[in-house]
């Protein structure tokens, strides 16, 4: 079960996750783009840190939209646009509820990862947020159908976030700033990518501290 709660302490492990690792975020777009990933990211999620204590008892759809919103008006770059839509998309999908089941989160991370696709138009292997964000969407979704916990699922998640982040290491980037670096592009790591996995760790980390349901 996915609750209002949670999503709150998710946005909020996930400010103070990026807060934490906006150096190493700048560090790799230093590489392969223009610095500025980690304080983008920084500035869009302390926007929304300071939104949460507002929006404590909203649904999740009022939730998500508030932060891809926020996103959208904080973040500069590419990566603005493109968490953007993910909350903004995720958030139609989730409507008015404020708690769902496993399956129905599964369905709202989808809903987000199209609206970055809509937006970014990146396939696999494209050097992109999208290599960490699809196979690790996916494996959350296969751990909740063989009926694994939210706990597990999001393990799961977590660890092929990290495996897709390191894939993108030799990857040549064909989309963004880093595809104007062509062959040079290689050998360094995605920052968008290294960024959605701290995202989905941060998920994870807010499952982990729910205390238990009462059965
Ligand atoms: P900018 O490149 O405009 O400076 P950021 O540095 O904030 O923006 O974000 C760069 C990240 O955005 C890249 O590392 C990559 O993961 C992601 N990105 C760029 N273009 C796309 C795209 N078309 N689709 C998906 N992700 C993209
Ligand atoms: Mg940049």
């Amino acid at each position: 079960m996915v609750k209002n709660t949670l999503v709150i302490e998710w946005l909020r492990q996930a400010c103070l996750s990026l807060e934490k690792n906006a150096g190493l975020l700048t560090e790799l777009d230093a590489q392969i783009g223009d610095a500025d990933h980690g304080i983008n990211m920084v500035r869009g999620f302390q926007k929304v840190n300071g939104l949460l204590g507002g929006l404590a008892s909203q649904d999740i759809g009022a939730i998500l939209k508030a932060t891809g919103m926020a996103l959208v008006s904080t973040v500069g770059g590419a990566s603005g646009p493109l968490y953007g839509s993910f909350f903004l998309d995720a958030a139609k999908e989730a409507g008015n509820r404020t708690s769902m089941s496993d399956d129905a989160w599964a369905r709202v991370f989808g809903a987000g990862l199209a609206g970055i696709r809509r937006i970014g138009k990146a396939n696999p292997a494209d050097k992109t947020m999208l290599d960490a964000l699809q196979p690790a969407f996916g494996a959350f979704q296969e751990s909740v159908s063989q009926g694994k916990s939210l706990i597990e699922a999001s393990e799961a998640m977590v660890a092929a976030a990290a495996r897709g982040r390191d894939a993108t290491t030799p990857m040549v980037a064909r989309k963004g700033r880093a595809s104007y670096l062509g062959e040079r592009s290689a050998g360094h790591m995605d920052p968008g990518a290294a960024s959605a996995h701290l995202l989905l760790e941060a998920f994870a980390r807010a499952v982990a501290a729910e205390p238990a349901e009462k059965a």
